[in-house]
């Protein structure tokens, strides 16, 4: 039997991230941190640390001010 790849839950445009931090500081499950690495705009982004515990409630996305991810069941 063929094993499925786990689907992602978020996508994340790194490239368009401003690195505000809006997204990681309401997660309820603070499952987002800022990468220690640079984005295209020369500024920290924030990334999924803990997928197996994001409970794909949205907040993140509906908070994004850039619509920088998408989240997926
Ligand atoms: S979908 Fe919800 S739980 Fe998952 S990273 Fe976004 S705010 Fe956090
Ligand atoms: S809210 Fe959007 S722009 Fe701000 S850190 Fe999160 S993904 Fe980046």
């Amino acid at each position: 039997m063929v094993e499925l790849k786990t689907l992602e839950k978020l996508r994340i445009e790194k490239d368009r991230c401003k690195g505000c931090e809006y997204c990681v500081a309401l997660c309820p499950k603070s499952v987002l941190e800022m990468s220690r690495e640079l984005n295209a705009r020369g500024v920290h982004y924030v990334r999924l640390i803990d997928p197996e515990n994001c409970t794909s409630c949205m907040v993140c996305a509906i908070m994004c001010p850039d619509v920088c991810i998408e989240v997926y069941k």
